[in-house]
């Protein structure tokens, strides 16, 4: 059996590929387009194990897409491939369309033609698990309870409307065609593998650089943040137990202003990276004109997936932040390969000797 992952070289798409294989000899082949946000780099240490296929190309391409299922016969898709940064989304929102919307709708018929044409058993066990994100339910006043699954959708950013729209075609393909699916709307993630543009990795970066740490407006919005890992296993419990045609919310129960996660990181790196001169890196908040509709809170309610599959985040905010500062430290030539461009060289040097599949 085989899973085929969409956006496998990004953020937690890689944090997945590293986490299944090191729990499961089921073999994954993972589809990527490589964009700024994929990166090999995540994966090296997969070089050479036959349970992992990267092939490079674009969920849109209907072509390839056949051919992956078909050579692959995967028993799930799990599709995080996406276009992921809001800021990104404001300034240039047609890759958006493109990938979230588009890409997600030619992902779907191309896995429907391939389940309709499978037998049982594997027929009733194929899954379509589509990762999605708590940024669809809109913005929360700061009372209000957070987000169930009830949650009408109120999309604000063109990020956060294309993943809605990609939920909506997922949501469809399930009530339409019978296309066995799975959701999970999850709050923010911070971890390993994080691209220096979201805030948790700029903010370690830029304070180790000796540079500005930028907070938008007045740092008090809030969001919830959940381990990358915890996510992972949320997936992985959601692919092994979900109920098809559900969405489960996952989320670590972590409420947070922006400026009091940047205070922490902060707080952290003066204890394990103390500054040459003595001071805080709080020094360095520098508070930058508020995104454009910038929502003010979100908070995700994950309790249905802990009540109905007994998922439960193994880490607490102060344990995976402190874990996370520990990782971009001891990892400081990953983040100068991202924030280089070697890791593009990396990539060029990799396509010498990358598998068949490979192109
Ligand atoms: P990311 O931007 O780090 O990675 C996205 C990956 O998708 C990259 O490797 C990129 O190369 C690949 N990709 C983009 N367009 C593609 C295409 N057309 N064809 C094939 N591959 C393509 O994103 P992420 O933060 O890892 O997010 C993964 C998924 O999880 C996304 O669907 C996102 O909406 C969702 N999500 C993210 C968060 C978060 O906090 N990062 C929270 C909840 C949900």
């Amino acid at each position: 059996m085989t899973l085929l992952v969409t956006g496998g070289a990004g953020f937690i798409g890689s944090n997945f590929v590293l986490d299944w294989l090191a729990h499961s000899a089921e073999p994954i082949v993972n589809l990527d387009k490589l964009t700024y946000a994929g990166n090999l780099q995540n994966l090296a240490s997969l070089q050479g194990d036959a349970r992992h296929t990267f092939v490079h190309g674009d969920i849109g391409d209907r072509e390839l897409l056949g051919r992956l299922l078909a050579q692959h016969r995967p028993r799930a898709v799990l599709h995080f491939a996406a276009e992921s940064h809001v800021d990104r989304s404001i300034h240039g929102p047609e890759d958006f369309i493109d990938t979230n919307v588009l890409g997600t709708f030619r992902l779907l018929e191309a896995a429907r033609q391939y389940w309709q044409a499978l037998e049982a058993p594997e027929k009733e066990a194929f899954r379509f698990l589509h990762v999605s994100t708590d940024e669809v339910y809109g913005s929360l006043d700061a009372d209000a309870p957070a987000f169930t699954e009830q949650h009408r959708y109120e999309p604000n950013s063109p990020y956060s409307a294309s993943k809605a729209a990609s939920d909506h075609l997922v949501r469809a393909w399930h009530h339409t065609y019978g296309l066995p699916v799975l959701t999970t709307n999850c709050s923010n993630n911070y971890g390993p593998y994080h691209f220096p543009e979201k805030l948790i990795p700029l903010c370690i970066h830029n304070a180790l650089a000796g540079k500005p740490l930028p907070i938008y407006g007045d740092g008090r919005q809030i969001r919830d943040w959940l381990y990358v890992q915890d996510h992972c296993s949320a997936i992985r419990r959601v692919l092994a137990a979900g109920r098809v045609g559900e969405t489960y919310n996952v989320g670590g129960w972590n409420e947070k202003t922006n400026l009091e996660v940047v205070q922490t990181l902060c707080a952290i790196l003066d204890e394990l990276a103390p500054r040459a001169d003595g001071q805080s890196y709080a020094q360095q908040i520098t508070f930058v004109q508020d995104r454009p509709g910038h929502d003010r809170r979100y908070a995700i309610d994950a309790s249905k997936l802990e009540r109905e599959l007994g998922w439960k985040p193994a880490e607490t905010f102060e344990s995976g932040i402190r874990k996370t500062v520990q990782w971009y430290l001891a990892h400081q030539d990953w983040v100068r390969g991202v924030t280089s461009g070697a890791y593009r060289q990396w990539i060029d040097l990799q396509y010498a000797d990358a598998n068949a599949d490979t192109h």
